[in-house]
């Protein structure tokens, strides 16, 4: 065998590592997963919008049980007045009275402001509890594909160790020069560095060669390394 008949068959294995490191980097698993991450983003952009409502509305309920407090210590105040004897003249209790009932009013205006607002946060509690829900059925979906995914990356890593095994030797009973050569050609053109020239057509472009052209590849020593004067890639004649 040639050493270039020999390169041939460091080619295909060239060929076959280079379709599994593409499995690899492009796993359709791993496309899947991109896909559901990205709806994943959108819902969680969802959740944390409702979130945000419910912590305005939380801060809403806050300020609302502030006053609460603050009318009840000034309708307390008003009626220890009222009680302690401070307070004597008609007309002035008359004032306190009025006092106390205004403030009544305030808390109970208060107090179904605040059961409103207690409702509106259960309405987006239930909102949220589904929002998240919604998160955590694709966290669940992706937790799959990423344990399929790594088991289906092993079965790859596996297959990559043996041909790259193979490939070392295919390639041991190659001169270094033209591995070398080879390999640029290669790393240049695709993945493809030689070729066979087969009827005149070079299987690595595709192209046929002149009559001519043809005619001084197969003139050459058996030594010599001709390349594809349409691509460069090495022939193998
Ligand atoms: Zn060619």
């Amino acid at each position: 065998m040639s050493d270039l008949d020999a390169l041939l068959d460091v080619q295909a294995i060239d060929t076959r590592l280079d379709v599994l490191r593409h499995q690899r980097a492009h796993h359709p698993i791993q496309a899947e997963i991109d896909g559901i991450a990205a709806e994943r983003r959108i819902a969680a952009d969802a959740a944390a919008t409702i979130d945000a409502e419910r912590t305005e509305m939380v801060r809403a309920q806050k300020r609302i049980d502030d006053e609460v407090v603050s009318v009840r210590a000034k309708k307390d105040g008003a009626e220890a007045k009222l009680y302690d004897g401070s307070v004597q003249a008609h007309k002035e209790l008359m004032a306190v009275q009025a006092e106390i009932a205004s403030f009544g009013d305030r808390q109970t205006e208060l107090e179904d402001a605040e059961l409103e607002v207690m409702e509106q946060v259960e309405e987006i509690d239930g909102r949220l509890a589904d929002a998240r829900s919604a998160v955590t059925v694709y966290d669940d979906r992706i937790a799959v594909l990423e344990a399929e995914l790594a088991v289906a990356l092993e079965r790859v890593d596996v297959e990559l160790a043996t041909v790259e095994a193979e490939r070392l030797g295919a390639a041991a009973a190659i001169p270094a020069a033209l591995l070398t050569r080879y390999d640029g050609i290669r790393e240049a053109l695709g993945g493809v560095g030689v070729a066979r020239l087969s009827g005149g057509t070079c299987l690595g472009c595709g192209m046929t060669l002149s009559a001519v052209t043809v005619d001084q590849i197969k003139k050459l020593p058996p030594d010599a390394e001709p390349t594809c004067e349409e691509c460069g890639r090495l022939l193998v004649r």
